[in-house]
């Protein structure tokens, strides 16, 4: 039944979870022919979480998240229904290819080697990344069994391991050490005795329990997709595995909020919420803010870091909260150096590398910026992007800007022989930006930590919590939990 009294949503947390969330529930109260107020409050001065770019010296510089996956198709449809289709950019096809580095050096990713596991085994036997014995103990793996607690072709439901247990149970410890650990490092910043493969990367399991193998398994998917580095959309048009925006990512939250204020979503900048409390007779929540005024709300949507989740939930679900605090978090920092071409003596000829923690250097992974998308800088100049930090080195965020971009530019000086008269004069400008407790860590045990909060949050009516914490950390992961978390807070309010 439709409801004709105008309902009131709160939406505390404006990162691309809460700006998402706030369209998709205007789109759908219209649809549902439901008056709805949204008011989105962020703590930043803007909108836009962890999205930020700027530009530098005529550079663009991402500040936090560069691309977006196409293969989860959620923030593609996002961009278009915001009218971005013209501005979303491809990868540069000329240099689609990563590097790792081995020691000193960077070697090339074995082609058709995917964050665990190789499609490709004599692809991989051809690859200097791996000795022979880490080589053959790789091939070897169609012929080790499949795990006892899969003997009926499916991954039980409670189920999990982490990526260390299973890529070295599976294919041996260098592939371990050499490949995927760093490769997942650089999305998920975490340690891999910890990560949970069923709450990132499920299809490797069920593919050892179809298939007896992840190779196998890993195969067969990529026959069946058309082209291994693109995927198709509805309209036919062609995106490479990752996209990004010709005037940066920062440019979906600015089109999100000219959208919302279109619609008349109120956006209230340098506004924390402090405190929630559910008021069960009046059916009523009161969001408390930072300078104690108080919104009073029908429903109310937690699109906020689990820690803040936590917070806030503490004085209406304790519960809730307890569970929230279960989700730990990462700290990182992105360092972007703008460099003269001459300068670097690497061909560049990759979109960037990964370091395997074993080799303990300061950076995690490094970007190309400008060669992985065009038009980032002009022809004279290249932007370079190093991460650093994560959960296996927290230590290095404890340094002060300075000794960071010292370290960092060491290590990329290191592998990229960059070369000048004194270090100083090799950059031409440098912005370090630190990201505390910005990385969700997706634990062994996450998928029913979540379902426990969801579970949990659900015990008082007409809230609901979304945002990167909980499945899934990339930009289309968190518009889909947000269209997700949009969907079921409308029906709830009807
Ligand atoms: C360095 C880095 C690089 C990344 N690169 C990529 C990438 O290339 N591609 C990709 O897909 N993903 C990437 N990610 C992941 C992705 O950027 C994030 O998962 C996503 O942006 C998280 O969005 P969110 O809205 O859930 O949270 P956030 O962006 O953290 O937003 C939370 C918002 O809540 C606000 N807030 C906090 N407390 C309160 C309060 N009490 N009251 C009101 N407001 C509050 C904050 O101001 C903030 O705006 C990257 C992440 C990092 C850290």
């Amino acid at each position: 039944m439709v409801s004709q009294k105008e309902k009131t949503v709160v939406i505390i947390g404006g990162g691309i979870s809460g700006l998402a969330a706030a369209y998709r529930l205007k789109m759908l109260s219209r649809e549902k022919g439901l008056m709805l107020n949204i008011v989105l409050l962020n703590a930043a001065e803007k909108a836009g979480g962890l999205i930020k770019t700027i530009k530098r010296n005529d550079c663009l510089l991402e500040l936090g998240p560069d691309s977006m996956q196409t293969a989860k198709p959620w923030g593609l449809e996002l961009m278009k229904e915001l009218g971005l289709e013209n501005e979303i950019v491809d990868t540069n096809e000329a240099n689609r290819r990563a590097f790792v580095a081995q020691g000193n050096t960077l070697l090339p990713m074995p082609v058709g080697f995917r964050l665990i596991a190789p499609a490709s085994i004599i692809q991989l036997a051809a690859s200097p990344c791996l000795s022979l014995l880490g080589k053959l103990r790789a091939m070897i793996e169609p012929l080790i069994p499949r795990n006892a607690a899969f003997s009926n072709g499916t991954v039980p439901d409670n189920y999990d391991e982490s990526l260390s247990s299973f890529v070295r149970r599976r294919l041996g410890n260098e592939v371990l050490e050499r490949l995927a650990q760093p490769l997942f490092s650089g999305i998920y910043t975490a340690n891999p005795d910890k990560l949970s493969l069923r709450a990132t990367m499920p299809e490797f399991l069920n593919w050892e329990a179809k298939y007896g193998s992840v190779v196998t398994g890993l195969k067969k998917t990529m026959q069946l997709k058309s082209s291994t580095s693109a995927t198709s959309t509805d309209e036919g048009v062609r995106y490479s595995m990752f996209v990004g925006l010709r005037h940066g990512m920062e440019s979906l939250v600015d089109a999100l909020i000219n959208r919302l204020t279109a619609l008349g979503v109120e956006i209230r900048h340098s506004t924390s919420a402090t405190l929630l409390n559910h008021d069960e007779a009046k059916k009523q929540w009161t969001v408390t803010l930072a300078d104690r005024s108080e919104l009073k709300a029908d429903g109310v949507m937690v699109a906020l870091p689990a820690h803040a989740a936590s917070h806030l939930l503490s004085s209406c679900n304790g519960e809730a909260a307890q569970l929230l605090a279960k989700i730990q978090y990462a700290s990182s920092a992105v360092v972007n150096f703008i460099v003269e071409r001459k300068n670097v003596l690497h061909a560049l000829n990759g979109f960037g590398f990964v370091i395997p923690s074993v080799y303990r250097k300061s950076i995690l992974a490094a970007t190309f910026s400008s060669v992985k998308f065009d038009g980032r800088a002009p022809e004279n100049l290249v932007v370079l992007r190093a991460f650093v930090g994560g959960a296996l080195f927290p230590d290095i965020l404890k340094l002060s800007d300075s000794e960071i971009r010292d370290k960092a530019f060491a290590d990329l000086t290191q592998y990229l022989s960059i070369t000048s008269v004194s270090r100083k004069s090799s950059y031409l400008e440098s912005v370090v930006t630190r990201w505390p407790n910005s990385m969700p860590q997706y634990d062994v045990g996450h998928v029913e930590v979540v379902r426990e909060i969801e579970a949990s949050v659900a015990k008082l009516p007409n809230i609901i919590v979304c945002g990167a914490a909980y499945s899934g950390v990339g930009i289309p992961d968190c518009v889909k939990n947000a269209d997700i978390a949009a969907e079921k807070l409308i029906l709830s309010l009807l």
